[in-house]
């Protein structure tokens, strides 16, 4: 890929090489002034590893880039065009109310689209504003640096400014933009596009433009893109590994919710699970449970199927040959998740090597939480300091004896117990970021313009393996009365 680089005080580096791709993958656009624009959160850390001056990012010159206002220079605004199955169905959709001002190339050599979310009508925008809120923008800020923080690969929040213009939704609110990095925005949904309305050599443009941006070490002499296909399955067994050893809840899975990258992408409606049970759904509109915790493994590899379809013409030149290698790349998954799973879950339980019956182990325990709605996350941090936070379940005969196998499990590997402690400290979180925290936050900022408390949440969620004294005030539970939680689209 061929870099321009424009640098300026900011530290503004951009490239658009998704611009140089076929036209009808995206959009150029205008940037859509705003009113009054002021900026309500900056990502110190984050800024300067992408090469930007804090300083001159607080500036008005800096604040109107954030809001779309102006135009860095090398910056092309774009509107990606994808699709996507909603809930199962399949709609055209694309960047309804995001623009892409181009790809900072960092002082690494790193590339990350600089992505500004509420920005504005676009083509793709159908029905809606494209404009966002402030509460939904700095939720996704908050979770998903929680989510970075915990070590699960995401999107990143650069910042969040308002617009000095209200936003209708169910009631009126402030508007806002929030600066979203992602190692690229390519999603299951843009194959999906690319495959139903573009041409058979504009899908190969796609697939190799992919290739270099995210898996520059295929090798040559294989079939580069079964090679694709593999490697974006295995970043997917990954990451919803993840997510259900943190008991994090996406909400809304949808093939264009998917990255190809591996990246957590599309904080919506997602929200951590508190007591353990795998039919957990938050979100208001998933009322069949599609999205649940428990299904987020089956609804990934459902997803892979979608983009392996997309890849069937480059796959092989004989159609049944191609079906038989997507099927075989396919039925990988769950063998990977599961490994990804049951090793994150030796983890948290203090367990080095591998015995047979690990497994029987660990449901052991999970089905003893879902009966006793034991808290997820409390569980495994009170048995990593062996304490008894949830008395229901430790109370009983059942948990007593599940504890006994446990440390006899423990007293079968070579690592004596502060090792296991150890491992377990790193593995189980002191702090997620619970609902009610994460509203307590939003209520605070968008209500009474107080972001103290937003401020000081995201200072504790930012080393949840710290289990620091300050920590323990944020673990405790949700009151009853809040309870069910319910999560909105936000849009
Ligand atoms: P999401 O549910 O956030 O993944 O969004 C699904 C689709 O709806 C995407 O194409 C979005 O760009 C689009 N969308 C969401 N909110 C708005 C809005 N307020 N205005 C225009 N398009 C939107
Ligand atoms: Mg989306």
């Amino acid at each position: 890929m061929t870099e321009r680089k424009v640098i300026i005080e900011t530290g503004w580096n951009l490239d658009n090489s998704y611009a140089r791709l076929p036209k009808s993958f995206f959009t150029i656009i205008k940037p859509n002034p705003v009113r009054s624009p002021k900026l309500i959160i900056l990502n110190y850390t984050l800024a300067t590893s992408l090469g930007l001056n804090v300083q001159a990012l607080q500036s008005n010159d800096g604040i109107a880039v954030l809001a779309g206002k102006q135009i860095p220079k090398g910056a092309l605004p774009l509107a990606q065009a994808y699709a996507g199955h909603q809930f199962g169905h399949f709609t055209m959709l694309g960047d309804g109310r995001a623009m892409l001002i181009g790809e900072q190339i960092t002082p690494l050599g790193e590339r990350f689209d600089i992505q500004l979310k509420g920005s504005g009508k676009t083509p793709y925008s159908r029905g809606g504003d494209g404009r966002a809120a402030l509460g939904p923008m700095l939720r996704e800020y908050i979770i998903s640096e929680a989510m970075y923080a915990l070590g699960i690969n995401t999107t990143r929040s650069l910042a969040v400014v308002t617009t000095g213009e209200s936003v209708i939704r169910e009631t009126e609110q402030l508007g806002a933009i929030m600066t979203r990095v992602a190692t690229s925005h390519l999603r299951v949904g843009t194959f999906q596009y690319v495959s139903k309305w573009c041409t058979a050599e504009e899908l190969r443009d796609l697939a190799d433009y992919t290739l270099q941006r995210h898996f520059p070490d295929v090798v040559a002499d294989e079939n580069q893109y079964i090679f694709l296909l593999r490697e974006v399955i295995k970043r997917q067994a990954a990451l919803i590994a993840k997510w259900q050893l943190v008991g994090f809840i996406h909400g809304v899975m949808n093939t264009d919710n998917m990255a190809i990258s591996g990246e957590t992408i599309d904080y919506g409606p997602c929200a951590f699970m508190d007591a353990y049970d795998p039919a957990t759904v938050f979100s208001s509109i998933d009322i069949q449970g599609r999205y649940a915790y428990g299904n987020q493994p089956h609804i990934a590899e459902w997803n892979l199927a979608r983009f392996a379809e997309t890849l069937l013409p480059l796959l092989h030149v004989n159609q049944e040959q191609a079906v038989k290698l997507a099927q075989e790349a396919i039925s990988d998954f769950s063998e990977l998740y599961h490994l990804n799973w049951l090793t994150g879950m030796r983890a948290k339980l203090g367990i080095f090597n591998e015995e047979l019956q690990d497994e029987a182990l660990i449901e052991g325990l999970l089905s003893l939480m879902q009966k006793y709605h034991a808290d997820y996350t409390n569980t495994f941090r009170s048995l990593t300091f062996d304490t008894r936070w949830d008395t229901d379940l430790f109370g009983t005969t059942e948990f007593a004896q599940w504890h006994e196998l446990w440390q006899a499990r423990l007293g079968r590997q070579k690592e004596p117990k502060t090792a296991s402690h150890q491992l377990m400290r790193s593995s189980n979180p002191a702090i997620i970021p619970r609902n009610h925290l994460v509203e307590a936050a939003l209520e605070a900022a968008v209500k009474q313009g107080d972001y103290s408390v937003m401020e000081r949440l995201l200072v504790v969620l930012s080393s949840p393996y710290a289990h620091s004294p300050e920590q323990s005030n944020y673990s405790t539970l949700p009151a009853l009365s809040t309870r069910p939680y319910r999560t909105f689209c936000g849009t």
